[in-house]
């Protein structure tokens, strides 16, 4: 039947929760960004939901987090109502799934449960005190409660790196990576439980503010019954007007669109496409 509502209901429903960022973030482009990302995957039904504008009420502001397989927060701004926050935490505790992008892991610095969601996250306050920075040594993931708090070096092209290969979201993806310029989130520091590694990256030493540690990019985190992806990159400066290359490149998308159904269905059944990245040159789609 060509019933639109019919036609869609074997879709994934996700919930594309934005509308406000930092000042250095611009949601209103990443997010658009983010939706025609995730819909040319052809496996999501995107519903985007924007908030209150930063400083205004958020009353009647309440999301049907129960109708969605998924919620993608592309998000950094106030702190929401109590019960908005309760109700998240209990749909995520009962097997919701969550995407956190880039800058979202800047937000809510004094919600324990969603550090908890995030695993890591960076800036607003985050020191030692949040928990250990996550690093990948000697073939493994290592806690490192040492000082440091976030930082990147300017954007720029880097390898990432696949240290998860049989996790569903990296399964065929190449060992290594060219991603398109952006930033490589570094020192991301919280309480790091239920956390897998999925991807790292490195900014060489001598590059300012490189750490040359192996910085986690992908990862997931254990939440309740709930799945969470989390991914560091794609950085959208607050002074764009179109979407730049750090989200239109091949490797994000597909990626970004791995970690959604992952985190809605705990599988992936998308075939990596053809214009995956290699290790030598970034592909950016138009
Ligand atoms: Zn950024």
């Amino acid at each position: 039947m060509a019933n639109a509502t019919e036609a869609n209901s074997d879709k994934l429903k996700i919930l594309l929760l934005t509308g406000q960022s930092g000042p250095w973030h611009n949601w209103r482009v990443s997010s658009p960004a983010l939706r025609e990302a995730m819909e040319s995957a052809s496996i999501f039904e995107v519903d985007t939901l924007v908030t209150p504008a930063a400083g205004e009420s958020f009353e009647g502001f309440s999301p049907r987090w129960s109708d969605y397989a998924a919620v993608v927060l592309v998000y950094e701004g106030d702190s929401w109502p109590e019960a908005v926050k309760a109700s998240f935490v209990e749909y995520m505790r009962g097997g919701g799934g969550l995407v956190v992008y880039h800058d979202t892991d800047n937000a809510f610095p004094d919600w324990p449960e969603y550090n908890e969601m995030i695993g890591v996250g960076g800036w607003a306050g985050r020191d030692e005190k949040c928990g250990p920075m996550v690093r990948w040594r000697d073939g493994a993931m290592a806690l490192d409660d040492g000082p440091g708090e976030a930082m990147h070096p300017a954007p720029y092209e880097f390898l990432v790196t696949t240290r998860s290969p049989e996790h569903p979201v990296m399964r065929g993806l190449p060992s290594e990576w060219l991603h398109a310029t952006d930033e490589l989130y570094s020192q991301l520091r919280g309480p790091a439980k239920g956390l897998t590694v999925l991807a790292t990256a490195r900014a060489e030493r001598d590059r300012d503010k490189g750490t040359g540690e192996n910085e986690p990019m992908l990862m997931t985190i254990e939440y309740g019954a709930g799945r969470v992806f989390h991914t560091t990159l794609g950085h959208v400066h607050f002074d764009v007007t179109e979407a730049p290359e750090a989200v239109r490149c091949s490797g994000f998308v597909a990626t970004l669109n791995r970690g959604v159904e992952w985190a809605a269905t705990g599988e992936v059944t998308q075939k990596l496409p053809e214009d995956f990245p290699g290790e030598n040159e970034a592909v950016v789609r138009p």
